[in-house]
């Protein structure tokens, strides 16, 4: 049988009842093993990547939006409204599309990458551009759904880490165990929280025997957890974990605590450096958001966190197509020639 989705596929861990699903058969991502870049970084442990850039929007805010929309759904609600850095607003277009609703998505002017402003247009959802960022446009969100009838779709909305938690348990679910470390970057935080709340549930029914250190990665210019103040005007290239005010601060702290972790910031150079590092030596393409993990892995083990023979997994939270323009200019873009083949073999270095 085909995979489901994740509302069919974990019914009974998900406050779902029987309500019928909405669903574009998120999850069941691959999990998979990055030797290549654990020996060029020197690392002596298993490491594995959750390509969550590989759900239908290329993102993992699929496995929340699928749980949020099914309940608005269910509820009768005909519109749905977030604030988004981008990937919450591609979801939340494309499910409501899927549920019949309108969808109505604030973000911060300029600041959304290309793949994800496209998405939200093509799922019909009408798209406003506010000065500032995600918190000033999550203001307005607040605000508009204060006084009218929208269902907020954002994190504070319970279903969506509900159904984001369920990446904690395909990953058990594939490798038989917890892993040592989960490693992840951290934007408004909703994401620590719920994989934190997976591993847990499946601790306490004795599924699984331990729980991993939640090691969360910001980006160095929007880093307010680990700094411990609201960061104002947050910058990083990483633009959808340019979060100066995290929704779920208050739990992503717990997640650190309870698991022996840590929140940690790694710099936007640092980012780009893992975020090329990773395609050019797996052949995994993440957006830089999803690299913080990876540039957190390789901080983890100069400081050596890491134990030799640690079982080890970064969540690659979207896919690189979603900002083809980071791509395209790390790397200074491609090389023009005539088309002529003694050309093209002597700038080949053949
Ligand atoms: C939303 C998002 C994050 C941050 O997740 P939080 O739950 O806000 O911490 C990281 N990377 C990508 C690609 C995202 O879309």
């Amino acid at each position: 049988m085909s995979w489901a989705g994740v509302v069919d596929q974990y019914r009974a861990r998900l406050p779902v009842g029987d309500t019928q699903a909405v669903t574009l058969h998120e999850g069941n991502t691959p999990l998979i093993e990055v030797p290549q870049l654990a020996r060029e970084i020197g690392l002596d442990a298993r490491v594995f990547v959750k390509y969550e850039g590989l759900n239908p929007t290329g993102s993992f805010k699929d496995r929340g939006m699928t749980v949020a929309i099914t309940m608005a759904a269910a509820a009768g609600s005909r519109a749905v409204i977030c604030a988004s850095t981008g990937n919450t607003s591609a979801a939340a277009a494309a499910y409501a599309a899927r549920a019949g609703m309108k969808a109505f998505v604030i973000v911060p002017e300029g600041k959304i990458a290309l793949g994800k402003l496209s998405q939200a247009l093509m799922h019909g959802a009408q798209v406003l551009e506010v000065k500032g960022g995600f918190d000033e446009a999550f203001e307005v969100v607040s605000g508009v759904a204060e006084a009218r009838p929208v269902t907020v779709v954002n994190s504070i909305n319970p279903y969506r880490l509900q159904g984001q938690k369920t990446a904690a348990f395909e990953i058990c679910d594939t490798l038989g165990r917890a892993p040592d470390f989960h490693i992840l970057p951290v934007g408004n935080a909703g994401n620590i929280t719920a994989y934190w709340m997976g591993y847990s549930e499946y601790h306490d029914e004795g599924i699984t025997s331990s729980r991993p250190r939640m090691m969360g990665f910001q980006a160095a210019g929007a880093a307010p957890i680990v700094e411990g103040r609201r960061v104002e005007k947050p910058e990083t290239v990483a633009s959808a974990i340019r979060i100066g005010n995290p929704v779920s601060w208050k739990q992503a702290e717990a997640a650190r605590d309870e698991s022996g972790g840590a929140i940690n910031a790694v710099t936007d150079e640092k980012i780009l450096d893992a975020y090329k590092l990773l395609a050019a030596t797996e052949g995994v393409f993440a957006e830089p958001a999803s690299a913080a993990s990876i540039a957190g892995l390789i901080a983890l083990h100069e400081e050596k966190v890491i134990s030799a023979g640690a079982t080890v997994v970064c969540t690659l939270t979207g896919h690189g197509l979603k900002d083809p323009t980071t791509a395209i200019d790390v790397n200074g873009g491609s090389t023009k020639i005539p088309a002529d083949v003694a050309t093209a073999i002597k700038v080949m270095g053949l």
